[in-house]
């Protein structure tokens, strides 16, 4: 039956970035669809393991900074070592910098490429070759509306979410022989510590709102549904998809 095909249950997702926000709430939506967790972070997450285990299902935590390559051999393998396969790999870990183009700095301009783009790379990589000896697997990126449009103050993080968004392209190409779909969820303006500054900002916030067809913020929850649908049986013959989850922002 076609609900059936949506369940996780016997599924083992990664999911980095799972602190807060919203790699919190897709790493939550997963557990709930039945699948066991290895979590990964820059620091400790321990109310994200909470809730998984409360639901019942197992969680591993990795605290590593995915600022780079450094992690990917312990995350691989700990998963392999605790679960013996990986189905699922959400890459969500994300950060940003604001500054005017004409004064940004090479270090912010590493930074988020590390974090954002070439991490993500790496890790799909390290994935796919295990994904690849199994029966195949889903790779989900977080892009953004800046996959789309040019941002305001932010050169390389609509650098690298543009990049996502080529990058998911390209490796969906590549690996959907091995039965590895690569997507990805391109959130629209959602309410986490990365839009604070601009959810502060009064007039900022007002025009952000007053463009988005729904009329508020998003949730991590409004992730869920999609981050679900994408990880499961449900979503076998999309490939190279940016699913937007943006209350219309981009129909308007
Ligand atoms: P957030 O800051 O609440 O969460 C980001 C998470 O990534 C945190 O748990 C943080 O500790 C972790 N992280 C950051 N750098 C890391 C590193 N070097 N190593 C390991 N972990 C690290 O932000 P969020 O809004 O939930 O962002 C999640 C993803 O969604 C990001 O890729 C972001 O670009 C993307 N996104 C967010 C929005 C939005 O409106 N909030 C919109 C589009 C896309």
């Amino acid at each position: 039956m076609i609900l059936d095909s949506f369940s996780l249950s016997g599924k083992v997702a990664i999911v980095t970035g799972a602190r807060t926000g919203l790699g919190q709430g897709m790493a939550v939506g997963l557990a709930e669809a039945g699948a066991d967790l290895v979590i990964v972070n820059r620091t400790p997450m321990p109310e994200t393991e909470d809730v998984i285990k409360g639901l019942g299902r197992k969680c591993v935590p990795i605290v590593a900074d995915l600022s780079s390559l450094d992690p990917i051999p312990e995350i691989i393998n700990r998963t392999l070592a605790e679960f013996g396969k990986i189905d699922i790999l959400v890459n969500n870990a994300g950060i940003i910098r604001r500054a005017p183009s004409m004064e940004f700095t090479e270090k912010d301009w590493d930074d988020v490429i590390n974090v954002n783009l070439k991490t993500v790379f790496f890790l799909s990589q390290a994935a796919a070759r295990e994904m690849a000896k199994n029966s195949g697997g889903k790779i989900i990126n977080i892009a953004s509306m800046l996959s789309f449009q040019g941002g305001i103050l932010v050169p390389s993080y609509s650098a690298s979410k543009g990049g996502i968004a080529s990058l998911t392209k390209t490796l969906a190409n590549e690996w959907s022989k091995h039965n590895i779909n690569v997507n990805a969820i391109a959130p629209g303006y959602m309410a986490t510590n990365n839009t604070k500054p601009i959810r502060d900002d009064e007039e900022r916030n007002r025009s952000i709102l007053e463009r988005i067809p729904a009329g508020r913020w998003g949730l991590p929850e409004d992730l869920k549904g999609a981050v679900v649908f994408l990880a499961s049986k449900a979503s076998d013959y999309v490939n190279g998809h940016i699913l937007c989850v943006d209350g219309g922002w981009l129909a308007r």
